[in-house]
């Protein structure tokens, strides 16, 4: 009987610790965060549409509408990619190539004009993985150029490849090539030639700078996406600006200022007055803030383009995405047309100021 009484002692001693132990895991978030997050990998993906003059008194409800849908289209693309183990880089092709085939924003289908009433058209792509890079400046006949940065990335000795060359690239590597009218688009055209004007009237050899046709350009698209292999990737394609002449290429296709990913830190899209985001070293910059200064992506955008890029006379915005999947979508204009999507599938959509 004594015996027996020991053995049910025991056996009471034992499940009551039994359970104990499970209540501590279950009451530990450290815990519960490490299971969950070796279940599910992190993922997400962010995009931009443009920074700008872009209010909503200035857009009709029918306008904003047609905004939201793309861009909820383009980064659902991308986010399906993601949750199938895709690549960031091929979320970040195929969501730019949503937008690009677009007629709502500055970047191939919806092209900006240049002076002389063409279309030349800039995109780079960036690997954070390898620090691999694919870009190309002022073709007028490829019809998704994100598609051909991506192909000097990765079938090309070079980085950054232009004009006629970079078309006979494309031709090369079997991409899909257009009549440059496909690229005409009757809004855009009117704001060249409203550009244009002005510049006669005004005789104004800085009417480049000017405000006015400064608003004629936003649209420009970008993307940035963590996959859930752990690696980041940024890619940007754009018209560039409204009238421009001389060939000028901006920053988009210059890796470092419009485009720059690097699985250490964050990749980054820009957008915005091409010119000082040049000078600004802007998307490396929110880089070497994080990897050098210790700031987290938030503080590192928010420095760089509401302190140093205005400082020295710029405009625009950015959206990025670190290593651990967190976002920024910063900028200091009026509006950008952004999204953001995560691992869960919430989705944000924005366009004025926060
Ligand atoms: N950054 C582009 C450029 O200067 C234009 C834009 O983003 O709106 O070419």
């Amino acid at each position: 009987m004594k015996n027996l009484l020991l053995l049910f002692s025991l056996i009471f001693f034992i499940s009551c610790n039994e359970s104990a132990e499970n209540n501590k895991e279950t009451q530990n978030p450290e815990a519960e965060k490490t299971v969950s997050n070796d279940s599910v990998p992190n993922f997400g993906i962010v995009i931009h549409g443009g920074a700008g003059t872009i209010r909503k008194e200035n857009m009709s409800d029918s306008l904003e509408q047609a905004y939201k849908e793309k861009l909820e289209e383009a980064i659902r693309t991308g986010h399906e990619i993601l949750a199938n183990g895709g690549t960031a880089l091929e979320a970040v092709q195929r969501t730019i190539n949503v937008m690009e085939n677009s007629p709502l924003f500055n970047s191939a289908k919806g092209a900006v004009f240049t002076n002389e009433g063409k279309n030349e058209l800039d995109a780079s792509i960036m690997d954070g993985e390898t620090l691999n890079a694919g870009a190309v400046a002022g073709v007028t006949n490829v019809k998704n150029p994100i598609n051909l940065a991506y192909e000097v990335m990765v079938n090309s000795d070079h980085v950054l490849l232009s004009g006629k060359g970079a078309e006979q690239f494309a031709k090369e590597q079997g991409l899909e090539i257009v009549d440059p009218s496909y690229f005409y688009t009757e809004k855009r055209y009117k704001a060249m030639e409203r550009a244009r004007e002005r510049e006669k009237e005004e005789n104004n050899k800085t009417a480049f700078y000017d405000p006015f046709i400064k608003d004629e350009k936003f649209g420009t698209v970008g993307c940035a996406a963590l996959d859930k292999h752990g690696n980041i990737a940024a890619g940007t394609s754009t018209g560039g600006m409204s009238n421009k002449k001389y060939n000028r290429i901006g920053d988009s296709p210059i890796i470092g200022a419009g485009t720059y990913a690097n699985n250490k830190t964050c990749a980054v899209s820009s957008t915005g007055w091409g010119e000082y985001f040049i000078r600004g070293v802007v998307a490396y910059d929110i880089s070497a803030m994080m990897e050098y200064k210790g700031l987290s992506l938030q503080e590192a955008a928010s420095e760089v383009i509401q302190k140093k890029l205005p400082a020295l006379g710029g405009d625009g915005g950015i959206i990025a995405i670190d290593h651990d999947g967190n976002v920024a979508m910063e900028f200091n204009t009026a509006g950008m047309y952004r999204a953001t999507m995560n691992k869960n599938g919430e989705l944000k959509i924005g366009m004025y100021s926060k």
